[in-house]
């Protein structure tokens, strides 16, 4: 071993590779002179060489051109098959200009002759930080080519990655005829974390989710982020059984508390299932057809559903509503209709309520029926309801005293949830001058069921601001009468299914012990669906306050439904 000439600083592990061990000492006093604290072994034979690679983590190689047992260039393939990067440097008595050129070709990295050991040192130095540079550089393309493959929040696999692993997973299903099946899981009310605590808060969630979801699954299993709130899961070697279990398992893992920014949230979510080869055999019909299923997983109320050949007609014209949907509020595509409702005893009109369609450009005019649950679901509701306040607002100025009317308009679930309504419905009043009490949101029972805290409180709120409330519906719910005298509400519709039911001679009792419990608890009564002359007298013996429907007249434009008033009262009493 040299003795070191030199206190040097910077540690270099060196391979020479060279037969002769005066060379050897040589090369090391230039590189301990030059400022390395060197290491090194000196091997002359291919499996020396390669015992020294398996042995140890080299920084550079150093090798004669010419040995007897070995030769230079031999020594570079062989340590090119282990190490790429690693800088080599032929250090060599003078050989001719075309085996300089030739080493080069083969990828060393310089060629110093024996007599010009000066330039050792500055090559190494160079060729170190080189190679520094060499190695930053793959580790950028590594990270760029993980980030082209992975979701930046969440660090899953993104979605050209989880179609890759599809493809994969289907083909080795072909081959070895196992089970395969791929859910896709959709978070149920993500928009409205997002909307109400932030966009912080929303990405918690989804890398909460997203970590769940990895520690509930095996790890033969993908899970993937494709976008937004959606995730994918490919489950290979599993049935449909397993596929439905692990859906089951998933879904109640997701419900325990989350705590984001301090506050416990829980989160539900639709998990779609699709298996292979029965719904598809591709990697794309797949996720369509796991899609579908998801869709209709939220229909059916959350949980998750298994794709259904049957129910993918209806539902593939669902999830083209729902893009619809999004672009419908930006082009205006929304009109009202207003129902008369007619005080029964006085004969006089009393209000009317706006129900809302759909002017789609391609299906025509749409009933709520076919887009208010998707509004619900995609969180637009949250636009819609305001855009028809507005709309109904607009077109029943306040300013005739003729006419005094009240303005029904339907509130959704989504929007009593909005700690934001009743500030923008006081705003909307305000801008029109217009005044609380001509204003009644209509509200389904169990809306207010399904977050009787929140509800109670925005309700409350509304309340006091003096507009009216009403309970629409009534009777399909499972609210009681009792429970309803704790809301603070002015007035119950009773549901036209129990007021048809009239007609038919059913349904009698309930209508009637109804309207009595109503107007003990100090509630107006409102019948919905009168289709006879012969329920609305039913219903004023009964003691019934108001009363719409066909027979008194079918929704319409709001200058239809303003002359039809004007001549109705006209008309006054007698009618
Ligand atoms: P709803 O609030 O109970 O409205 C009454 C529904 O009964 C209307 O249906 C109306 O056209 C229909 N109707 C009126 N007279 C009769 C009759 O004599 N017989 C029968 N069988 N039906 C009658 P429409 O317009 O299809 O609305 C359906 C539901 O959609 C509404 O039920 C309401 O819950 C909801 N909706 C309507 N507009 C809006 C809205 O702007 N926002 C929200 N969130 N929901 C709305
Ligand atoms: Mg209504
Ligand atoms: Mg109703």
């Amino acid at each position: 071993m040299p003795i070191p000439l030199t206190i040097a600083t910077i540690p270099l592990r060196v391979l020479l590779i060279e037969a002769s061990e005066d060379d050897a000492s040589l090369v090391v006093r230039s590189l301990t002179r030059g400022g390395y604290s060197v290491v090194f072994e000196r091997v002359e034979s291919p499996e020396a060489l390669t015992a020294a690679l398996d042995g140890g983590a080299w920084d550079l190689a150093i090798a004669d051109y010419m040995m007897p047992r070995f030769s230079g260039t031999a020594a570079l393939e062989l340590l090119r098959t282990r190490d790429p990067d690693m800088p080599f440097i032929f250090v060599s008595g003078t050989i001719g200009e075309d085996a300089v050129v030739a080493a080069m070709k083969t990828g060393a990295h310089d060629y110093i002759t024996k007599g010009q050991m000066t330039r050792l040192v500055p090559a190494i130095d160079r060729e170190l930080q080189d190679a520094r540079v060499r190695r930053e550089r793959k580790r950028a393309e590594r990270r760029l080519a993980h980030l082209a493959y992975h979701d930046a929040l969440t660090d899953l696999p993104n979605r050209t990655l989880l179609h890759d692993r599809l493809q994969q997973a289907v083909l080795g299903a072909y081959r070895t005829g196992k089970p395969l099946t791929l859910l896709v899981m959709d978070l149920d009310r993500f928009k409205e974390i997002n909307d109400t605590l932030g966009h912080h808060a929303g990405d918690r969630v989804l890398q909460l989710v997203a970590s769940r979801l990895r520690g509930t699954l095996r790890d033969v299993d993908t899970v993937a982020r494709l976008g937004g709130d959606e995730f994918a899961l490919i489950l290979p070697s599993t049935d449909l059984d397993g596929a439905v279990a692990t859906a089951a398992k998933v879904l109640l893992e997701l419900e325990r508390p989350l705590v984001v920014d301090g506050r416990t949230l829980g989160v539900r979510a639709s998990i779609g299932i699709a298996r292979f080869p029965q719904h598809g055999a591709s990697a794309e019909t797949l996720l369509r057809k796991a899609d579908i299923a998801m869709y209709l997983a939220k229909g059916d109320s959350g949980g998750y559903a298994v794709y259904a050949a049957d129910r993918d007609r209806q539902t593939h014209r669902r999830v083209t509503l729902a893009t619809d949907l999004a672009t419908a509020i930006d082009h205006d595509e929304f009109f009202l209709e207003y129902q008369p409702i007619l005080h029964l005893r006085t004969g006089l009109v009393v209000g009317v309520e706006a129900l809302v369609r759909w002017n789609h450009p391609l299906q025509g005019r749409l009933l709520p029926a076919e887009f208010i649950q998707l509004a619900e679901q995609t969180g637009l509701i949250h636009r819609l309801t305001p855009l028809v306040l507005d709309k109904a607002l607009d077109e029943w100025p306040d300013a005739d005293p003729s006419m005094p009317l009240t303005i029904s308009v339907n509130v959704s679930s989504r929007n009593l949830q909005d700690p934001e309504l009743p500030d923008r419905i006081q705003a909307c009043l305000k801008a029109r001058g217009a005044l609380a009490p001509s204003l009644a949101l209509e509200i389904t029972e169990n809306i207010i069921m399904s977050d009787p805290a929140r509800s109670m409180e925005t309700l409350t709120q509304l309340h006091n601001m003096g507009v009216r409330l009403a309970i629409d519906d009534f009777g399909t719910g499972y609210s009681s009468l009792g429970y309803l005298r704790r809301l603070p509400v002015d007035e119950l519709k009773i549901d036209r299914s129990f007021v048809v039911g009239l007609g038919a001679g059913n349904d009698e009792v309930i209508v009637r012990s109804t309207i009595g419990l109503a107007h003990n608890l100090g509630l107006s009564v409102v019948a919905e669906g009168v289709e006879s002359h012969a329920v609305q007298g039913q219903l004023l013996a009964y003691g019934c306050d108001a009363a719409q429907g066909m027979f008194i007249s079918e929704p319409a434009a709001a200058s239809v439904t303003r002359e039809w008033i004007a001549r109705r009262n006209a008309f006054g009493p007698a009618a």
